[in-house]
């Protein structure tokens, strides 16, 4: 399963499409803790912006529930976004967005490499 960005969009949908109600809620003193990516801008996580794109994975790295953001996100292979402080294209985890235009060498090298 996938979760459209359109769908980030419509309330109720973490519960609905991905259970994040699993993984939100209190710590046992009873303090609660929101979600990085529901207090921050959500395009940063969807950006084509390699900054916006390092801000929201950094902002990642301090989530109470990245393993299990992380872990969804694969068993689901996301097609797009920051999940888990890693950035997913096409359901796995790439380094960076490549830019429009022909992919480098060693791009090709390594989606052969995938492929085989
Ligand atoms: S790890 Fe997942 S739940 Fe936590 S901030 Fe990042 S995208 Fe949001």
């Amino acid at each position: 399963m996938s979760v459209l960005f359109s769908e980030l969009l419509v309330p109720g949908w973490a519960d609905e499409k991905i259970g994040l109600d699993a993984v939100t809620g209190t710590y046992s003193d009873g303090s609660s803790f929101n979600l990085p990516c529901h207090t921050a801008d959500p395009e940063m996580y969807f950006s084509e912006d390699d900054l916006a794109v390092a801000e929201a994975k950094s902002l990642c790295g301090g989530c109470p529930v990245r393993a299990q953001c992380l872990e969804g996100a694969l068993s689901r292979k996301e097609p797009a976004g920051v999940w888990g402080g890693e950035l997913f294209e096409d359901g796995r985890v790439i380094a960076r967005k490549r830019k429009a235009g022909r992919p480098t060498a060693s791009e090709v090298a390594e989606r052969e490499r995938e492929a085989a």
